[in-house]
């Protein structure tokens, strides 16, 4: 049959049809086949299976060394083949998974604990004593991953986890982590990979304008931003970063296009159309993707496990610049004084909202299982030079740059992960240049938790009941190669 009467159907899925005369098909002729035969519905469609990760040869070799900086010691229940089948396991599956084999981690070798006579505060002499010792050499495709003693979380200059920032998958790099949790160990791969962190943007009872914080890590659908329990779907900007997304998964419009109707299928399903970036008049990308209980995001259906109540449903993010990579929009924006509290975010049904100054409105017409239903009306700007498209990064007044293209611009970096205490503010403590501290600390994350899955302990905070910040700061530039 036509291939385009099975439009709505995802690959992998069985179907029951009814099919009705025959269709012209010169393919068939050609090929000695029976000619193909009009659909006149499709039924009892048997979901495809959930997505399973890419096997094949590794791409991205992990080597990993237990080190215990100057001033600890080692962790006695911490050994290199928990830390090996951390890498090797969940977070090999979640990468391979994401970007359809393209990156396939694995541990090329898991080294016993070492001590060194560096500390965290100088964390290339860390990286390079370690090397030394295992007999790491760095190049493409090579990463070396220290587990750092649980002792390092009292150490100055110790940051909760650190990554270099690379160009691109094919980088490699260098990275700490000092929990055995799959999402930070995948969070911090993902710099190593040029990633930058999925941030939120919140604005005073609207979308995108009048008075807005960025709240850094504050996309809990994406793994690069907070690290906690689950690990989603990789949003439609990282994983477009990554080159990950396929061009027939995306649809594009700008401001000049006509009107359209758009359908979205579920991001975890890997299939049809996952994303739709919508490009303003000044070139900043909104990433559109439909977020449903399935796959890889079928804990948004748990109750057990969806512990921060995030919505299922149509997410927003608008293209930023490091040390984010994109934020996310709130669709159902509350007023300042809800911020803390607020992590509902989906575009809600049947309500127009206004992105980009006017350049789009978009309306969620419907959503079920398998489709989400836009509507998108471009505006093109006026012809005379407009001055007022342009959104502002409300934090530092600057305009913020367009999207990035295919690559990340920013300069390698490191990227700096600290866990600290809502109350107190973030107190940067590798000197460097302008640390980042975010606008507001609402999340933190428990005292001593440790172990597989649930490191992120609830803790009583204002409005919201347990849920975990990492604060990013700006450490130090460090080049890779
Ligand atoms: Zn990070």
């Amino acid at each position: 049959m036509p291939t385009e009467d099975l439009g709505g159907v995802p690959a992998g899925a069985t179907v029951e049809l009814t099919v009705g005369g025959d269709v012209q098909d010169e393919g068939a002729v050609e090929h000695g086949l029976e000619p193909a035969a009009e659909v006149l519905s499709t039924d009892s469609v048997t979901p495809a299976p959930a997505p399973v990760a890419v096997r094949g040869p590794v791409t991205n070799a992990v080597t990993v060394v237990l080190v215990a900086p100057a001033g600890t010691r080692p962790d006695a229940d911490v050994t290199p083949q928990d830390v090996a089948a951390a890498v090797d396991g969940p977070v090999a599956a979640f990468w391979s998974e994401q970007t359809g084999g393209a990156v396939r981690f694995g541990v090329a070798a898991a080294h016993d604990w070492i001590s060194t006579t560096a500390g965290c505060a100088d964390p290339t002499a860390l990286w390079d004593e370690a090397a030394a010792a295992v007999g790491f050499r760095p190049g493409p495709g090579r990463h070396l991953m220290l587990q750092l003693s649980s002792q390092t979380a009292a150490q100055p200059g110790c940051s909760y986890a650190l990554a270099e920032v690379g160009a691109g998958p094919a980088s490699g790099g260098r990275l700490y982590v000092r929990e055995v949790l799959p999402s930070v160990m995948a969070h911090e791969l993902g710099h190593n990979l040029g990633l930058s962190h999925s941030s939120a943007l919140q604005c005073d009872g609207t979308v995108e304008a009048g008075t807005c914080r960025t709240a850094a890590y504050r996309d809990l659908y994406d793994v690069m931003g907070v690290s906690w329990s689950e690990l989603g779907s990789l949003s439609a900007p990282q994983a477009a970063l990554l080159g990950a997304l396929p061009a027939g998964a995306t649809r594009e419009l700008g401001v000049l296009d006509a009107p359209a109707e758009i359908e979205l299928a579920p991001v975890a399903g890997r299939t049809g159309t996952q994303a739709l970036r919508l490009v303003a008049a000044d070139g900043t990308a909104y990433w559109l993707e439909y977020r449903t209980a399935t796959g890889r995001d079928a804990w948004l259906g748990r109750p057990d496990r969806n512990r921060y109540r995030l919505e299922t449903g149509v997410l927003v993010r608008r293209a930023a610049a490091f040390p984010d990579t994109a934020v996310l929009l709130d669709g159902t924006p509350s007023p300042s004084g809800g911020w803390d509290a607020d992590l509902r975010s989906a575009l809600p049904v049947g309500v127009p909202v206004e992105l980009a100054g006017g350049g789009f409105t978009v309306t969620v017409r419907s959503l079920d299982d398998g489709t989400a239903a836009l509507s998108v009306v471009p505006v093109a700007p006026p012809a005379a030079p407009a001055a007022a498209a342009a959104p502002r990064d409300p934090g530092t007044g600057r305009l913020l740059p367009g999207a990035p293209a295919g690559r990340a611009a920013a300069a390698p970096a490191a990227q700096a992960e600290t866990p600290v205490a809502a109350a107190a503010p973030a107190q940067p403590q590798v000197p460097g240049p302008a640390p980042f501290v975010p606008a507001a600390a609402t999340l933190e994350p428990a005292a001593g938790g440790s172990g597989l899955g649930m490191v992120l302990v609830a803790v009583s905070g204002a409005g919201l009941a347990g849920a975990t910040l990492l604060v990013v700061r700006r450490a130090r530039r460090l080049r890779t190669r």
